[in-house]
């Protein structure tokens, strides 16, 4: 009887903490499209090319990593350096998007 009943207060905390829970999830969920998380890093990389030493200014994305670089200047194909993440890592002045989360993350506790 005693299992029964604390069934029915389950049930009971269950259905009274729905509204809760949306609630939560809806401001949760607005918070996350309000600052995502790659909100605070740095988008912008200076990447060098290691043969004609020209620097170009790009605009990374999170979504995608780069692998290739080609240089307008000297027309030379960057590929990353070996056990480097992208081409951010090996020529650019900031490491790429998921690295910067990655170290934010492990910062934070
Ligand atoms: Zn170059």
């Amino acid at each position: 009887m005693r299992s029964r009943r604390s069934f029915f207060k389950t049930i009971l905390v269950a259905l009274g903490s729905v509204p809760l829970i949306t609630h939560v999830g809806r401001s949760f969920a607005s918070t996350r499209r309000k600052n995502p998380p790659w909100l605070g890093l740095q988008r912008a990389c200076i990447i060098t090319c290691p043969v004609c030493s020209n620097a170009v200014v790009e605009r990374m994305s999170h979504e995608s990593l780069k692998g290739v670089f080609h240089c307008q200047k000297c027309l030379t194909w960057l590929a990353p350096k070996p056990g480097d993440h992208c081409i951010y890592d090996s020529y650019g002045s900031v490491r790429c998007p998921p690295l910067q989360f990655k170290a934010k993350a492990r910062g934070r506790g």
